[in-house]
């Protein structure tokens, strides 16, 4: 790889016939048109926070180096951003009218209203540039190692890059595009940020078991992303069939997951919707994130909804009632022991060599109280909480 440092490009010249696409959040051409601000492997644009973007502005301002930025020289001469892009399409969004800095009185300024010499000092501002000329492949393993743009890219913003071509494309279009009209209906369950591709992700998760890689690179030339988008809405519309209503905990569940086990059974949704709102109801569910799967596995799991343990005071309390009364009988303090026909028949236990025991189990209504709490040895409790 050949790389030559320019310090002769201005903000201006960037500038210079900048394109931004508000649709697909990226910033487009800078350098008359030579330039490629956003090619296809690179993220979306991240830094219109009104933090980072007017950061970058503040910094030209005040004289503070932008750092490094490196473009790929293309063999027919056109140049693309390979790092430096955030910071280019903050300049250009700045310099076009896109948003505001604030003033020293905390009054936003956009680039029109700004003093003259300070539109010049950002226009007249020299950046420092790295050309790198080399075949696709070495250009883009090196991609892969840099990491100066100080977010770093997820692994799905890497994997865009890496595989890069017809397919990334249009999955950036369908699940990557925060316009798109159906990322309200998904956002009920996925989590994350459609910019930084979590939704993306998902995506290629779901449809391929979990090997996104295999799946980008077996398909990085296709020209339609039909599998992913038919799979992706069997698992949405799969979700929102059974479970009629949202709640906040369905949002990041595994629904891919979720899916490939139970979609073959048949569901009452209101039924199902009854008996999520009882458990939301429940104090003594933990884990409310739980009761989705629980309720789909027919109510059996109660390990997923982490019920509510006793506490030390209540354990400590019902230990010693109950050892009390074993000595007096002679017997274990194990109530399971102490009608067994083996040695521990007799046997006390010391209080951390017992769990404590709901005696109607929770789910067939039994609380989490002192009335219904025994003590058990760690092997009758083990035994019990099995059946
Ligand atoms: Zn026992």
């Amino acid at each position: 790889m050949k790389t030559t440092l320019r310090t002769d490009i201005t903000v201006k010249d960037i500038c210079d016939g900048f394109v931004y696409n508000e649709l697909e959040g990226k910033g487009l051409y800078g350098l008359s048109g030579t330039l490629t601000i956003q090619p296809e492997y690179q993220r979306n644009y991240i830094y219109a926070d009104g933090k980072k973007d007017v950061a970058v502005i503040d910094s030209v301002l005040r004289n503070y180096p932008l750092g490094l930025i490196y473009f790929n020289k293309l063999k027919d001469g056109r140049l693309e951003v390979l790092d430096g892009q955030q910071r280019i399409t903050s300049l250009g969004r700045y310099v076009t009218g896109k948003f505001a800095i604030k003033d020293a009185n905390g009054m936003p300024q956009y680039f029109g209203a700004l003093a003259t010499d300070l539109q010049e000092r950002i226009l007249n501002t020299k950046l420092l540039i790295y050309e790198c000329e080399g075949e696709e492949s070495e250009i883009k393993e090196w991609f892969r190692t840099i990491n100066i743009a100080g977010i770093p890219l997820n692994a799905q913003e890497l994997r865009n890059a890496v595989y890069s071509g017809p397919f990334v494309t249009l999955c950036k279009a369908e699940f990557s595009n925060s316009q798109n009209a159906n990322v309200q209906k998904w956002s009920a369950y996925i989590a994350g940020a459609v910019n930084r591709q979590d939704y993306l992700e998902r995506a290629l998760e779901w449809v391929s078991g979990g090997k996104v890689e295999s799946y980008m690179s077996n398909h990085r030339f296709d020209n339609n992303i039909n599998e992913v988008k038919a799979y992706f809405n069997s698992v949405i519309d799969w979700a929102s069939g059974v479970f009629p209503e949202v709640e906040n905990e369905m949002r990041g569940l595994e629904w891919g997951r979720l899916y490939e086990k139970y979609h073959h059974q048949a569901y009452n949704p209101k039924e199902i919707w009854k008996k999520v709102k009882e458990l939301y109801a429940d104090s003594y569910v933990k884990n409310r994130k739980g009761i989705f799967e629980y309720v789909l596995g027919g109510c059996v799991d109660t390990k997923l909804l982490e019920i509510r343990l006793f506490d030390d005071a209540t354990k400590k309390s019902v230990y010693a009632k109950q050892t009390n009364e074993a000595k007096e009988k002679g017997v274990s303090n194990c109530p399971y022991c102490a009608i067994g026909n083996d040695n521990n028949r007799t046997k006390i236990w010391v209080l951390k060599d017992m769990d404590a025991d709901h005696v109607t189990a929770w789910s067939k209504g039994g609380t989490t109280d002192i009335s219904n709490c025994q003590m058990l040895c760690k092997s009758h409790n083990r035994a019990k909480g099995n059946k």
